[in-house]
């Protein structure tokens, strides 16, 4: 992964959400899936930083000229972004953020979140997956998609 976990605040976000989106495009092309207007504002709204927004937060994004759209439109589009593994649900915090990891998708995540500036970054591990499931397993337990979300302080604000 070229990519840092935590991005630094004066990093390049416009070429971070260029990319986000090139990404989303090309993966919809492959999958005969369409981004429609409505599901490219959603995702745009939530590249905008890489903090995560609550439901009614990206409705006041993507709304045009004071027109909002309704709940249910906002729910599809993400359920259908979180589908195409480019948005994940951060439980806890009810809301949403923008993959720009680019893992596949199922694959366990790690995500990272920080107290202080609110950002989340996404540690994927191979390891950790494993031991999870033999973890489980030994439970006779079937995981699904397995979620860890640990809260922290990230290094930029530590340093800052
Ligand atoms: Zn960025
Ligand atoms: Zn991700
Ligand atoms: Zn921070």
């Amino acid at each position: 992964m070229s990519q840092p976990i935590f991005h630094s605040p004066d990093h390049d976000h416009d070429r971070c959400t260029a990319d986000a989106l090139a990404h989303a495009e090309a993966l919809c092309a492959q999958r005969a899936q369409r981004l429609t207007p409505i599901r490219r504002q959603v995702l745009t709204a939530l590249l905008d930083s890489h903090k995560p927004l609550g439901a009614y937060e990206i409705i006041d994004r993507t709304a045009t000229d004071g027109a909002r759209a309704a709940p249910i439109t906002i729910y599809r589009a993400l359920d259908f972004l979180r589908e195409q593994g480019l948005v994940h649900r951060i439980e806890s915090r009810n809301a949403f953020i923008a993959c720009v990891n680019n893992h596949a998708n199922g694959e366990l995540v790690v995500f990272l979140i920080c107290d202080t500036c609110g950002e989340v970054g996404e540690a994927a591990s191979a390891a950790v997956a494993g031991e999870l499931k033999t973890a489980a397993r030994a439970a006779g337990f079937t995981p699904k998609a397995p979620v860890i979300e640990i809260t922290g302080v990230c290094a930029h604000c530590r340093n800052g």
